[in-house]
């Protein structure tokens, strides 16, 4: 038969995954010769054989790739048959140049590592930082490129001769796998508690300190963990008294806590798992899924208080496991931090931050490099919709068809902030990084956007900023020495939204949010554009109403009622400030216009006597939601008044709102009419949108489409009028998806100026 050799080239997520080891079993498996290594650009085989088995090769190279692999692109090039006479690992070579290889997301532990924890025999039982090839730490242990041990927070432990026999062994599992560790050679856990705890409550004996956290969880005692990228509180999630308290101590008035559940089955029992949920809890990058929740579980009251949704997420590192095992029963899990600070992750900070919160400590010494936060998704028609990008998905870059001709720095918005740094087909959308209004998160920003630039070797050319001018991203942007540019919030919204369908446009965005800064220069957030990635137009949007007292309005949903409509109960309810805040409003003083559909959500909510006030962004909207009676489908209408750009009567809603709730309506009826009027606001806005520019696709962003009901009965109706919509998946339809959005609109203005 007919030899031939053929050279490979690989690209993606290939290094740190045992893609080596597994092309070296591929090839000797069907009796060929020749030899892999790894480059600057992937990984690249020359394989050499009969025909026949060099394409069986190929063809299994995909299909049977590890599973932490992911492949880009394969190309190949025949050569000249060299005869070899064996299959061969070729040495790394020093890397200099170019960077194109990808970091792997930090993996939930592998079913090989979890049997091995489990057995009595093997050396790693419960060894709480098992890992493999195939699973554990990455991004947030890496400090620089190359992916190495050296260069991770896995430097300061020397593997023991077993592990590094491992290490070296391509037949083996830990083949490569930089944090490869165990008892003897890796990282310890210890427990500490406050002096006299242990003895106090008769810990002492306990020698394992899992087994003694577990016991103070049981004991209802609050507990922080240092998990992979910050640490955690945890707390009985059914000791009512625990988990108070840890709300009380971290001074987190009303939202929610996620809790982590030891396997499907317990999570089954707290909430409403399908398969497409069952399927992403149990993904590799385990995110909190936000879950209907079973009416009458043993979880406490205090855990999300009126809420009909519940967060639920699996273990995801060895540590856990073992943690949730010894517990035996649900765990509040929730970020190691005060109030609306960023989350925890360095040792001695963790010590001063959470001293006054937790009762102990589960610590040990590998140290966490980046601070990332748990992921946050929800499964929407059998398809997983994330709200927060964050661990197990991130630096994993998304994949940008139209691409990026020059390298970019995307610096995203305010609250819920990302940014995203993106070279050739490549978006690097960075983890959550928080609300940007705080020192600590300002500095995870600057010192991210450094980070990445030195991982992926981005050197942006131009930089994307919100139009918003205080923004701290926006200041940022404009003090780097670059050449900048502003892009509207809302085109910004829509264009994360089409690169997450990975479509160009034009199509008709509804982008329906809080707060974004307009052309204008008033607040816009309920918005209907035609759009593309490089340019848009207004065609309309809500009718604007002023926010009496800018910010404060934000936090006081009652203000936007009054700056709605004269309600006589919001307005005895509130008669010490009424007058003052009207007077505001109808002046104009220090009440900019705002169209956003998030005010409108605010001003039902206040009405409905839900909410005057919130704690937390988006508070009023999520607990009218949570209200809304589901069987009630009836809408509010309101008025569209025609003209370019046409606008729609949100305060008619609000009327409505008003005049049941005065005939005695109840307030879930009424909340839920409220929702299917939007709903049918935005047909109406979408209707006219296509019958003024011939567009049949609609797609849906902005942060109020986070609202479940909201979502599922616009796409109902859109899709009722043969609307073709697109939703969002990868990333947040949130501010989290912001710098996607800005990236791509840069790219494409300039790709547009160029053609
Ligand atoms: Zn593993
Ligand atoms: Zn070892
Ligand atoms: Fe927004």
């Amino acid at each position: 038969m007919h030899t031939v050799r053929t050279e490979v080239r690989v690209e993606g997520v290939v290094q740190g995954v045992g893609f080596r080891p597994f092309v070296y079993a591929l090839a000797t498996g069907l009796g060929l010769t020749g030899l892999v290594g790894n480059d600057l650009d992937g990984v690249f085989a020359e394989v050499e054989g009969p025909e026949a088995a060099v394409a069986e090769f190929l063809g299994r190279l995909e299909l049977q790739a590890p599973p932490l692999a992911r492949i880009e692109r394969v190309t190949t090039r025949a050569l000249r048959p060299v005869r070899s006479a064996s299959f061969v690992i070729a040495a790394s070579e020093s890397q200099t140049g170019l960077r194109r290889t990808l970091i792997s997301a930090d993996t939930a532990t592998c079913a090989d590592c979890l049997r091995e924890l489990a057995d009595p025999a093997d050396r790693r039982h419960e060894y709480p930082f098992i890992n493999c090839t195939n699973c554990g730490p990455r991004f947030t242990i890496v400090r620089d490129v190359p992916y190495d041990r050296p260069l991770t927070t896995m430097a300061p432990f020397t593997m023991c001769e077993r592990c590094a026999a491992e290490y070296h062994d391509p037949a083996d599992r830990r083949f490569h796998a930089q944090p490869t560790c165990c008892p003897a050679c890796g990282p310890r856990l210890r427990l500490q508690s406050q002096p006299g705890l242990k003895t106090q409550l008769g810990l002492d004996h306990h020698e394992n300190p899992i087994q003694a956290a577990a016991e103070l969880l049981r004991r209802g005692r609050v507990l922080a963990v240092k998990g992979l990228g910050g640490y955690h509180l945890a707390a009985d999630a059914a000791c009512e008294q625990a988990v108070a308290a840890l709300r009380q101590r971290k001074h987190r008035e009303d939202k929610p806590f996620a809790v982590m559940a030891a396997d499907l089955a317990a999570a089954a029992e707290l909430a409403e798992v399908d398969e497409a949920v069952a399927a992403l809890l149990t993904s590799p990058a385990r995110p909190i899924v936000l879950l209907p929740r079973r009416p009458g579980t043993t979880v406490a009251q205090a855990t999300a208080p009126g809420n009909r949704q519940l967060g639920v997420m699996l273990p995801y590192t060895p540590l856990h496991h073992l943690l949730l095992a010894a517990v035996a029963r649900p765990i509040v899990l929730t970020s190691g931090n005060v109030s609306d600070e960023p989350i925890v992750y360095r040792d001695d900070e963790a010590r001063s931050t959470l001293k006054g919160i937790a009762d102990a400590f589960l610590t040990h010494d590998r140290a966490i490099h980046v601070r990332t936060d748990d992921s946050v998704a929800r499964s929407f028609r059998g398809r997983p919709m994330l709200l927060r990008r964050s661990r197990g998905y991130v630096p994993e870059p998304l994949a940008v068809a139209t691409g990026f001709p020059r390298p970019v720095l995307a610096c995203g918005a305010e609250l819920k902030n990302t940014f995203c740094l993106a070279r050739g087909r490549h978006a690097f959308v960075s983890q959550h990084i928080g609300d940007l209004e705080n020192a600590e998160t300002l500095r995870s920003f600057t010192e991210g956007i450094e980070h990445f630039r030195r991982l992926f070797d981005i050197d942006p050319e131009v930089v994307a900023h919100d139009l918003h001018p205080e923004y701290l991203s926006t200041k940022y942007a404009l003090e780097l020495d670059l050449p900048a540019e502003g892009v509207q919030h809302h085109h910004a919204h829509i264009a994360s939204c089409l690169a997450d369908n990975g479509e160009t446009g034009p199509v008709i965005g509804v982008a329906f949010d809080g707060t974004g800064y307009g052309t204008d220069g008033t607040i816009w957030g309920g918005e209907f554009l035609t759009a593309g990635l490089a340019a848009f137009e207004r065609g309309g949007h809500l009718a604007p109403v002023p926010m009496p007292g800018g910010a404060a309005a934000i936090r006081q949903p009652w203000r936007m009622a009054a700056a709605y409509v004269a309600d006589p109960e919001v307005a005895r309810r509130h008669q010490d400030h009424w007058p003052a805040v009207i007077a505001m409003a109808a002046k104009g003083i220090n009440s900019p216009l705002t169209s956003s559909a998030g005010r409108l959500f605010d001003a039902a909510a206040a009405i409905l006597g839900v909410r005057d006030a919130i704690n937390y962004e988006g508070q009023a909207a999520v607990e009218l939601e949570q209200l809304a009676d589901p069987a009630e489908t009836r809408p509010y209408p309101a008025a569209v008044e025609a003209g370019v750009p046409f606008t729609i009567r949100g305060s008619d809603l609000l009327h409505a709102v008003i005049e049941d709730r005065t005939d005695g309506v109840p307030a879930p009826v009424i909340a839920a009419r409220f929702h299917h009027g939007v709903a049918a606001l935005i047909e109406a806005g979408c209707l006219l949108m296509r019958e003024r520019y011939d567009l049949g696709t609609v797609a849906l962003s902005g942060g109020v489409f986070q609202n479940l009901l909201l979502l599922s009965a616009t796409v109902a109706r859109l899709e009722a009028r043969g609307f073709r919509v697109l939703l969002h998946s990868r990333v947040p339809c949130n501010d989290g998806g912001i710098s996607l959005g800005q990236a791509l609109v840069v790219a494409s203005r300039e790709a547009a100026s160029r053609s």
